[in-house]
């Protein structure tokens, strides 16, 4: 039965309370005031916006945005904390030709609504500048003052009377890390203005302005980008794309470096993210994405920016017309690109070895194959009759089964049924069949070895991993976000086996590694695990611990492409039997495929 309810129970809210649930909105975190001040700054024409942040022990305590824009007059000035007061538009007409970064006059309300703003402006044409002190919504002060043209914007207290807002923050790090993504992506949006961001008084990031692209990009997001990105710029009727792309073997796990900008406004865009993917085809493996750069012009009654609070998501028409054109200006950029001779520069010696490695992998067959079985010669002697590069890569092997001894030893459990080994097809998987030989089963050596290191890992992260001194540390360039996500993870690390630390101002050292990735440390696996850092920079500590776990037994594993002995694939076999989950990779893919006797029977139609 429904309870019941009295009569005239509805009510319509207090304008402060309905101030505050608008505010909540438009104004998620302190980042969301830096964006929604810089996008004013920018709308009002400043040639230099600075943004200042002070951070204490635990919070972010305030944030300021000084602009050389067209500044306001004092009513204006008042009038501008009012929601829905904007100079923007006037109908609604105007919003479907929208050309500045705001609209809806709302930011400024909101902000105002959950801490307390300090306003600074002058207009040009006029010698009064004006103050005004905010908080809550509500006046504090309004006066006339000395000031430069333009309008400095400080707020303090961010969230004081929505606890609920206060508490849900993350650690001040996660919240700087989202500022300094939000003062990048407007970086990078609006080349026209000069940006400075300053943390505590430390400069963080500094552009100039600028018309060329590739200046941008590398200003804004590391000036080691500059020998990686490939420039590109194309267009259909409806639309422009211009900005960089990166060579196929750049490529990260996840979307994070793509940034995006879409009529100078920064916006995250699935369909784009997709679009630029298929762009790439099959040049980069699935679950791998490009890092792209690039500023998106589309007629603007094409776009609907009206459908996200913080404007962060656009709704597009002619949707197909534009995600096909932007697939078709990446793959002609690739297709144009000389994509072997690739930029990555080989910063270690680690490098080069794995350089060699995979060259023995992709040797023509036939020349393994030098020496023919010599007839009454036993089989281990034909084995050691193999040519020497063959030798290296079943020491490799075995080393890294060594590794992973502790795995031997009868550890109590065993998920998998007994089975006879039968042989290794295309060196990647192992056949292998049930004891009662009515079963047949393929194993992915990599995802096997992926699973038997990420349990060791897991077991071992407490009691501490071994790790390895590097005789020359592996030195990453990073940018400014990658470097926050860097260092507030360095814990993380270092009970995962690594120490990192600082290498002047835009670079990091490695100066060991688990023990686990042996040699095969390159720049690229650091910056595989620092992109995840940035992207799950809201996951609790723990899930970002496993995820690179995770990364390190993806790195540290037995590849695909290495040929195994008999002995090899059983001890393979038997450390994957002592592990939590034998059946699947910690990335979720399957390690074992099994058949059985019913089922190949089906398969060729003998039922
Ligand atoms: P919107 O940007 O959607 O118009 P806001 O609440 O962000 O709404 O700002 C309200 C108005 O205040 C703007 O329309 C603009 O006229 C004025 N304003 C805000 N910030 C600045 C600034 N930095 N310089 C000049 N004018 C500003
Ligand atoms: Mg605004």
């Amino acid at each position: 039965m429904p309870e019941k309810r009295d009569e005239g129970v509805i009510r319509l809210l207090d304008d402060e309370t309905v101030n505050t649930i608008a505010a909540g909105e438009v104004i998620e975190r302190p980042a969301s005031v830096v964006k929604e001040l810089v996008e004013n700054a920018v709308d009002a024409g400043a040639d230099m916006i600075k943004v200042d942040i002070t951070v204490g022990t635990q919070h972010i305590t305030s944030v300021q945005v000084s602009d050389t824009g067209c500044g306001m007059y004092a009513s204006d000035a008042q009038m501008s904390f009012v929601r829905h007061a904007t100079s923007k538009i006037r109908g609604p007409d105007d919003l479907s030709r929208i050309h500045t970064m705001g609209f809806r006059g709302e930011a400024l309300a909101s902000i105002a609504a959950v801490s307390r703003v300090t306003l600074v402006t002058r207009a040009e044409g006029t010698d009064v500048g004006t103050e005004i002190v905010i908080e809550g919504g509500e006046f504090l002060s309004v006066s006339d003052v000395s000031a430069p043209r333009g309008t400095t914007i400080r707020v303090d207290n961010i969230f004081f009377n929505t606890p609920a807002r206060r508490k849900f923050l993350k650690s001040r790090q996660t919240e700087l890390l989202h500022i300094y993504r939000a003062v990048e992506a407007e970086a990078f949006a609006h080349p026209e203005s000069a940006f400075r961001l300053r943390v505590n008084g430390k400069e963080k990031l500094r552009t100039q302005r600028t018309t060329a692209m590739a200046q941008t990009i590398t200003q804004v997001f590391g000036t080691d980008l500059s020998s990686q990105i490939i420039p590109i710029s194309a267009g259909t009727p409806v639309m422009r794309v211009d900005g960089a792309i990166v060579r196929p073997a750049d490529c990260r796990p996840n979307a994070g470096e793509i940034h995006l900008c879409v009529n100078g406004r920064p916006v995250t865009s699935p369909q784009i993210v997709r679009a630029i993917r298929a762009g790439y085809g099959t040049l980069i493996p699935k679950g791998r994405f490009p890092m792209a750069y690039l500023s998106i012009r589309i007629d603007t009654s094409l776009v609907d920016v009206n459908v996200h609070p913080a404007k962060r998501e656009i709704r597009l028409s002619r949707e197909k017309e534009i995600i096909s054109g932007i697939t078709e200006a990446i793959r002609d950029t690739l297709q144009t690109t000389d994509l072997i001779q690739s930029g990555t520069p080989v910063t270690s010696q680690d490098n080069r070895a794995s350089v060699q490695a995979s060259v023995y992998t992709h040797l023509p067959k036939q020349s393994q194959e030098v020496a023919e079985p010599i007839p009454g010669v036993t089989k281990s002697s034909y084995g050691n009759a193999q040519p020497e590069r063959f030798h290296i890569r079943y020491a490799t092997t075995d080393k890294q089964l060594r590794l992973t001894g502790n795995m031997d030893e009868d550890a109590g459990v065993n998920l998998l049924p007994p089975m006879r080994i039968i042989g290794q097809v295309a060196d990647g998987y192992i056949l292998a069949a049930s004891r009662d030989n009515d079963e047949l089963f393929i194993i992915d050596q990599h995802a096997a070895h992926e699973r038997i290191l990420y349990d060791q890992l897991c077991e071992r992260r407490n009691a501490g991993i071994q790790r390895q001194e590097l005789l020359v540390p592996l030195v990453v360039e990073l940018n400014a976000a990658e470097k926050l996500a860097l260092s507030a993870n360095i814990d993380i690390l270092l009970e995962l086996g690594f120490i990192v630390d600082e290498f002047g101002p835009d670079a990091f050292a490695v100066r060991a590694v688990p023990m686990v990735l042996g040699k095969r440390l390159g720049t690229e696996m650091i910056h595989d695990i620092v992109s995840d850092l940035v992207v799950e920079s809201r996951k609790s500590a723990d899930e970002r611990c496993d995820r690179i776990t995770a990364t390190i037994a993806c790195r540290g594993a037995i590849k695909g492409g290495s040929p195994l002995t008999q002995e090899q694939m059983e001890r393979l076999v038997l450390q994957l039997s002592h592990t939590s989950e034998p059946y699947t990779c910690p990335h979720g893919r399957p390690v074992i495929l099994s058949y059985s006797q019913k089922e190949l029977d089906r398969m060729f139609h003998r039922t």
